[in-house]
């Protein structure tokens, strides 16, 4: 109903609760299944035990908002200052949809690369603007866009550019020349750049992570979204946080204090000690997944997938028309009967499905017994 027609259910539940009823091995929502840091976990509950359980401040509670802004100048040389700069909100989830509830009116159009996370389609919709996607294509063993097909989607309507980097479901980590690209774009035609760096950690090989905002110009217009579901394994905590100028920060605040008013403050007291003291375990996680990747990417191939070498995320685009096959959608629906395993169909994040009809996701974020079982049953495919 209302702006919200024609989307139903999401994806990632309607393939978690195929895989309950099935008892299929879930590889589609990409979750891990091993528990974060001890010391984030034993925070979050000392933080409950030591009487943290009211409203925290709205912009979020300052341990968190000094952490984030440390470890954006700490890693990547960005100054945020956390007082008006670093907004904590309820997972990237609603740092997406405030951003963009915030900073786009009736019709301005907003660029997102295809496939894209499925929220965002909705939070553009809901917000009144119109999608203008870029389709990423294989090219040179991966997924990215075509420079000129990025120049033609700009119109005078576009008011702002969504960049998930690294890229769910793609597992694309863009370059610097493709950063470089898109900043030059946004500085030209005087584009808002909203970036989704919920991956931040979980790159491999030699790709690097770069935020969009510490390219030339883009410091004063991109709000960059990060959250700490993915760095330390507990997606479940939906804690997320916004570092832009302060009057994005203002005007992304403003939406964010009608949709949840604040997040949960044990799991903000519990990220801050994650940020501030435990990185190591994070790239301990980082190499983890790495081999899973390799473990994964292996075994769809001797399955009869088409896969290519994700550089970051825990997800593999897999290619089924090797298989024989033709819509990813109906055979993923299929696939708990066919093989015990569930996936998800990548169609779904494109505005046009036929444009991804050949893909399905795997997620690598599981035991490697679990991923060596559901390979052993594609296999029999
Ligand atoms: N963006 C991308 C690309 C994601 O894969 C996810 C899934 N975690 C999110 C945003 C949402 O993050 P959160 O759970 O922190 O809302
Ligand atoms: N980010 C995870 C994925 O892409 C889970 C998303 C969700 O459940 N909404 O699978």
């Amino acid at each position: 109903m209302g702006r919200m027609q024609g989307f139903g259910t999401t994806i990632f539940a309607e393939m978690s609760a195929l895989a309950v009823r099935t008892g299929a091995i879930n590889l589609g929502q990409g979750f891990p299944d091993e528990d974060g840091p001890a010391g984030v976990l034993a925070a979050a509950v000392a933080s409950i035990e030591g009487g943290g359980n009211q409203y925290p401040p709205g912009p979020g509670l300052p341990v968190l908002r000094r952490a984030v802004a440390e470890q954006r100048r700490e890693r990547y040389g960005l100054d945020y200052d956390p007082d008006t700069e670093v907004l904590v909100t309820v997972g990237a989830t609603e740092a997406i949809a405030s951003a963009v509830l915030a900073l786009t009116e009736n019709g301005d159009e907003v660029i997102a690369f295809e496939p894209f996370y499925d929220s965002y389609a909705a939070t553009i919709a809901l917000s009144g603007a119109v999608l203008r996607p870029v389709t990423l294509r294989p090219s040179g063993g991966r997924f990215t866009f075509d420079p000129g097909e990025l120049r033609a989607a700009v119109t005078p309507r576009t008011r702002a550019i969504l960049v998930n980097t690294p890229h769910n479901p793609c597992g694309t980590v863009f370059t610097g020349e493709e950063l470089a690209e898109i900043a030059a774009l946004c500085v030209e035609h005087d584009l808002v750049a909203i970036t989704d760096e919920v991956y931040e950690y979980l790159t491999f090989d030699d790709a690097v992570h770069r935020p969009l905002a510490a390219f030339e110009g883009m410091r004063e217009r991109t709000v960059s979204i990060s959250s700490a579901g993915k760095t330390f394994s507990v997606t479940g905590w939906k804690t997320g946080w916004v570092c832009a100028p302060a009057r994005y920060v203002d005007a992304v605040r403003t939406v964010k204090q009608f949709l949840t008013y604040v997040g949960s403050g044990p799991w903000q007291e519990a990220v801050a000690h994650g940020l501030a003291h435990e990185l190591d375990w994070v790239e301990a996680l980082r190499k983890t997944l790495q081999s899973k990747r390799d473990r994964l990417m292996t075994g769809l191939e001797a399955a009869g997938f088409t896969v290519l070498r994700p550089q970051g995320t825990y997800f593999v685009q897999a290619d089924i028309s090797g298989l024989g096959h033709t819509d990813g959608l109906t055979l993923a629906r299929a696939l708990p009967e066919l093989a015990g395993v569930v996936c998800v169909p990548t169609q779904v994040f494109y505005a046009d499905p036929s444009r991804g009809a050949r893909y399905v996701r795997f997620a690598f974020c599981k035991k490697d017994e679990v991923i060596d079982e559901a390979v052993a049953r594609l296999r029999r495919l």
